[in-house]
């Protein structure tokens, strides 16, 4: 949607190709957060120890299903070479600037007022439960202000400021004053009004299901209706990506990673967007009800809803949140979107060299929500032969994982 918006803004001409009714799916479910805060990628020194440790809990809040197929198989070599303290420190500065970037736009588009959206500019607590996980928090505390980001180490007594309405059951939080919330779902309905109005023209609920390429060049796609030739093709197909890549020659590594959210539709009491640490979930108070959100589960494209994964989500924010409770039918209703996970933690953006005229725009994993609009700008700069905002080269899509 963002590179829609940025590029009819530039003066193209837009068509969006979805195969969903554009109401589901990651870009709906997500927990809504904006997030400069979060600095580290998931493929980081440790994580390879604690997934092998969560593969069999199926409670776990991180899950890789083991599965013998050579693109799952070239993705896990790639994402264990990515997960290096030398790798980490690379991507650092790289996710700062372009989620900083990213956070700013949307700043600017809601200052705009061409549509309505929720935001706000409320921080984020990272609450732990233990002192240990409080200890690992600080580290990354510390990182982050090194990196030149706000951040702050509160105990439990310092935490409760910023949650006044609530009893928390927590040691004590790491907070960071640069991170913002927002409602997806209102965002992405506002936006598809708004480019309908400006002349992007939807098809919705279309696969694609063909591209015919020559010349390193597509001349055309073809869905179940109709084909359509472009100057230019921008693939933003999320956790579907890898496979549509394939379709004109290029190998982009892409792992869906799924997520659940559980919405609960009444005053929680909650204030303060927050990562329960220990537990991995997220909990925005959105427009009018609170989120909580979780689990990561590498096991290819499905949306089967695990109620063992829904109710660890729950029973995490029950703990600590002391009076909440999540009533049985807000977990019935919980919904699941798959993240479009690359190797490295890095999105991919940017042209192959080996297709002109096709802009590659996936892979974004846990911050494709923040950096949408950066992700938007950044296709329209490059489309239009623009000087880009940032530096890409760290996003190339052609680039290896050695
Ligand atoms: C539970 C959860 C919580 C999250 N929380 C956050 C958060 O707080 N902050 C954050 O920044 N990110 C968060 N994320 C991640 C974020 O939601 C995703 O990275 C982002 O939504 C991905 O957007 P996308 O446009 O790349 O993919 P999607 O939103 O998945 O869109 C891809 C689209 O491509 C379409 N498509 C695929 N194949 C085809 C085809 N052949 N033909 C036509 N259409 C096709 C699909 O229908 C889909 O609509 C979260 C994700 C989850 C699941």
């Amino acid at each position: 949607m963002c590179s829609a918006y940025y590029l009819i803004r530039q003066g193209h001409e837009v068509i969006v190709i979805d195969q969903s009714d554009m109401k589901s799916g990651a870009s709906h479910v997500n927990a809504g957060y904006i997030t400069p805060s979060h600095i580290i990628p998931l493929s980081s020194p440790g994580i390879i120890t604690k997934g092998l440790k969560w593969m069999f809990n199926s409670a776990s809040p991180f899950y890789v299903k083991p599965r013998l197929d050579s693109d799952f198989l070239k993705w896990s070599w790639a994402f264990k070479k990515s997960a290096t303290q030398e790798k980490v420190e690379k991507a650092i500065p790289i996710i700062k600037e372009i989620n900083l970037l990213s956070r700013d736009l949307y700043e600017d588009l809601k200052a705009s007022n061409e549509f309505d959206f929720h935001y706000e500019r409320n921080g984020l607590l990272m609450l732990c439960q233990t002192e240990k996980a409080l200890a690992n928090e600080w580290v990354v505390g510390k990182r982050s202000l090194e990196a030149g980001l706000s951040a702050i180490r509160l105990s439990a007594e310092e935490t409760k400021k910023y949650e006044p309405n609530i009893d928390l059951n927590v040691e004590g939080a790491v907070y960071y004053d640069c991170d913002a919330h927002m409602t997806p779902s209102i965002f992405m309905k506002n936006m598809v009004d708004f480019l309908s109005k400006k002349g992007v023209v939807f098809y919705t609920n279309e696969e694609v299901i063909d591209i015919a390429v020559s010349n390193e060049l597509i001349q055309s796609i073809r869905t179940e209706n109709r084909s359509i030739s472009a100057d230019e093709y921008v693939l933003a197909t999320g956790a579907w990506s890898s496979h549509f890549a394939k379709k004109v020659g290029l190998k982009i590594p892409i792992q869906a990673g799924k997520g659940y959210r559980i919405n609960v539709d009444r005053d929680t009491g909650i204030s303060t967007p927050a990562i329960l640490v220990e537990a991995k979930v997220a909990v925005t108070p959105m427009n009018g009800f609170t989120r909580f959100a979780g689990t990561m589960e590498i096991g290819g494209i499905n949306h089967k809803i695990n109620p063992k994964r829904v109710n660890t989500i729950a029973d995490a924010a029950e703990n600590y949140y002391k009076n909440l409770s999540i009533l049985k039918e807000e977990k019935s209703k919980a919904a699941c979107g798959l993240r479009p996970c690359s190797p490295d933690g890095l999105p991919f953006i940017g042209k192959s060299n080996k297709c002109k005229n096709l802009t590659i725009a996936a892979g974004h994993a846990m911050m494709g929500w923040s950096l949408g609009p950066a992700t938007g700008k950044l296709v329209s700069e490059i489309i239009s032969e623009q000087k880009t905002s940032m530096h890409i080269d760290a996003f190339h899509p052609d680039r290896t994982f050695k």
